[in-house]
């Protein structure tokens, strides 16, 4: 496996690894591959997990308010509503993609590379996926969103009782989830599987 230093670009052969053990440049040292145990079965465990999560975020009120006597619930879909209705278009149409459809398209894209080779099987225009997955990464911002709601909700409580909900929790378990699952996933084992031509 002929591959370049991330650090210095210095090429070199691999040897291919079998069992534990990790991989260094020869000029600068730097970490090239580490082999993680069950990297395949961990990182679709967590991908499953995270689209429960995901269902239940989605499903479930995220906050409910209450002012004056009244009670008003909102999901996350009814917040990115709001914002479109209160004149931000822009705003509630980025919140839509880096908190709703692109965390779904990542964790969807990892089950459907993910299921098919855990059985020893090759998903149609797996590799596509998979680098659409990776160039996804920067806009799955849920953690910022998390930071938002987290201070917004420090103001609001001075003025309304504040109920969280079960989405709020599922959301926060996917943050972590997500992250799990991203740092479980070892490349090699994609790519390798992808060459292998099963
Ligand atoms: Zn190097």
């Amino acid at each position: 496996m002929l591959t370049a230093c991330h650090e210095c670009d210095l090429l070199q052969h691999l040897p291919r690894l079998s069992g534990r053990g990790s991989l260094k440049c020869r000029r600068c040292g730097a970490l090239l591959y580490k082999h993680r145990e069950n990297s395949l079965e961990i990182t679709l465990a967590l991908s499953l997990a995270a689209m429960i999560l995901f269902v239940l975020a989605n499903a479930f009120p995220f906050l409910s308010f209450q002012l004056q006597g009244q009670l008003r619930e909102t999901t996350l879909i009814t917040g990115i509503l709001e914002l479109y209705r209160e004149g931000l278009p822009g705003l509630s149409l980025l919140v839509f993609l880096t908190t709703i459809a692109v965390p779904f398209l990542q964790i969807a894209g990892m089950l459907y590379i993910l299921l098919p080779l855990k059985f020893g099987k090759k998903a149609p225009e797996m590799m596509r996926v998979f680098r659409g997955i990776r160039s996804l990464q920067p806009w799955s911002m849920m953690e910022v969103f998390m930071i938002g709601i987290l201070v917004s909700l420090v103001k609001l409580m001075k003025m309304a009782k504040i109920i969280p909900g079960i989405a709020i929790f599922a959301f926060l378990m996917l943050i972590f989830v997500q992250a799990a699952a991203a740092s479980a996933l070892d490349p090699h084992i994609v790519w390798e599987k992808w060459e292998k031509k099963l």
